[in-house]
């Protein structure tokens, strides 16, 4: 007999791992507060809006396990490289990996539907406009809200809190003794913007688009019918300071010229579109007994700048249902092993995406970045296995981030040694150019 597991919260974390189970014989169902995404009532409504996410090799190797992988391929636009748009104007292409290696570009609401079809077709019954109010741990249950003053109380064997950043799940399991958690908002926020498929239609369409302005910096992600989605990231006490629509056009015409040319109504945009703030989420343990267990940005959300939030939390899928199959199903066995898996991993691509803000903002406009990058690249061709650059195994491997992590910085010594040397080398030809001109000089001012 399968197990009964309540998944509360139907976004990719959720479904994916309502499609797992499924795939198992277990008896899923899936509650999400919102209505369901895929009935339209005339078109896209505020629900939809949608910040792009760029899925990598960990997010798709998870999303190929639960059969949805080729259709994410289809929604979405590769990604080679960074298109860095300079103040004046200029672009220059800065590519992310070797031939073949990308970014999908894929839109968030695009990609939660394909989830939400790969649960129910894995016989996942998913409730829509069911909200979590209540957890018993030891029972366990939940409690949800069905339209207004409506409760119902559902039973499980397991518990699952893919419910996000906020999640309830986890502000229940936090009344038990021993739980750690912390959330750090970073000064930043973000604002989505959009340019039109008619102003985007010569921008490059396979790249991430980036205005590096050290401090901020706008990004533009591709859309399949060549319109973008773009983020303005910005201090909050920054965007606090905008307040009418004069100085929104002032502040993109100082900073971002090119950009406003593709967005004449972004004074428009900027004022019907919320400003939310970015958090990083750490919890410990992610699960309770053989209960209750905390997957995706519930149990971990972390800032967007590595681009890898989404990837982490379909990873977490993937190695759930590998455990699950070592383990035979024990549940007490696979939620421990989870946690002492996840933890340690998840809090070094915390680390790394916050780092990766400046590397964004600031250090893809600089020559000396860009060097290093180059050098990395050409060292990961000439040996594949043994110099592999930090972003390369980050976004185009499945290996652990703390692995990862570990392992790139043999890449990043080489590369500073090479810089090292290259920089000696040319001290040395500078001052042997130096002495003969001197002795040059000397023996002009002897023979005259
Ligand atoms: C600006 C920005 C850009 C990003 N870009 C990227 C990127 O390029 N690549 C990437 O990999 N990641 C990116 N991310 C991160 C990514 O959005 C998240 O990591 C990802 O959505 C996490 O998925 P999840 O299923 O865990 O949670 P969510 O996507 O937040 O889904 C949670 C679900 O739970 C439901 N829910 C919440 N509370 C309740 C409740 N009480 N009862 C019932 N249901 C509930 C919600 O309705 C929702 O459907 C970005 C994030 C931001 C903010």
């Amino acid at each position: 007999m399968g197990k009964k597991v309540l998944i509360v919260g139907g976004g990719p974390a959720g479904c994916a791992a309502g499609a797992t189970f499924g795939m198992r014989g277990d008896d899923v169902t899936i509650v999400d507060m919102r209505e369901d995404l895929r009935i339209r009532n005339g078109g896209p409504g505020p629900e939809q809006r949608s910040i792009n996410l760029a899925l990598s090799t960990r997010g798709l190797t998870a999303l190929d396990a639960i059969g949805c992988g080729d259709g994410a391929r289809e929604l979405g636009v590769p990604m080679h490289g960074r298109e860095v748009h300079a103040l004046d104007g200029s672009t220059q292409f800065q590519q992310y990996g070797q031939f073949g290696q990308y970014l999908l570009s894929v839109p968030r609401s695009a990609l939660n539907e394909l989830v939400i079809d790969a649960a129910e077709k894995n016989g996942c019954q998913v409730l829509f406009g069911h909200k979590c109010r209540d957890l018993s741990l030891d029972e366990p249950s939940v409690t949800v809200e069905v339209g207004q003053g409506t409760e119902r109380k559902l039973q499980a064997d397991l518990v699952i809190g893919a419910d996000g950043a906020f999640s309830r799940v986890r502000a229940m399991m936090m009344r038990k003794e021993w739980f750690n958690y912390s959330q750090d908002y970073i000064p930043a926020a973000y604002k989505e913007l959009s340019i039109s498929a008619e102003n985007g239609k010569d921008m490059r369409l396979e790249a991430l688009h980036i205005w590096p302005r050290h401090q901020f910096m706008l990004i533009a992600l591709p859309n399949l019918d060549r319109s973008f989605t773009c983020t303005l990231f910005l201090d909050r006490d920054q965007f606090d300071k905008i307040t009418t629509p004069a100085q929104v056009r002032e502040f993109f015409q100082k900073w971002f010229p090119d950009a406003l040319e593709l967005m004449p109504d972004v004074d428009v945009q900027f004022f019907n579109n919320p400003t939310p703030g970015l958090v990083t989420v750490k919890t410990y343990p992610y699960h309770y007994s053989d209960k209750a267990l905390l997957i995706g940005d519930a149990a971990h959300a972390i800032v967007p700048f590595y681009g890898q939030g989404c990837n982490l939390a379909l990873e977490d899928v993937r190695i759930l249902s590998d455990l699950l199959e070592e383990h035979g199903g024990i549940l007490s066995s696979v939620l421990r092993e989870f946690t002492e898996k996840r933890k340690q991993n998840a809090d070094t691509i915390a680390k790394l995406a916050l780092d990766n803000y400046s590397d964004m903002a600031s250090r893809t406009a600089s020559a000396y970045f860009q060097m290093r990058k180059k050098i990395g690249l050409a060292l990961n061709r000439i040996a594949p296995k043994t110099f592999v650059p930090l972003y390369t195994m980050i976004s185009f491997s499945n290996v652990p981030y703390s692995e990862a992590e570990q392992s790139a910085q043999r890449t990043e010594r080489a590369i500073t040694s090479l810089f090292s040397t290259a920089a000696v080398l040319s001290v040395l030809a500078a001052g042997t150019a130096a002495t003969v001109a001197a002795v040059k000089t000397y023996q002009k001012s002897t023979r005259s």
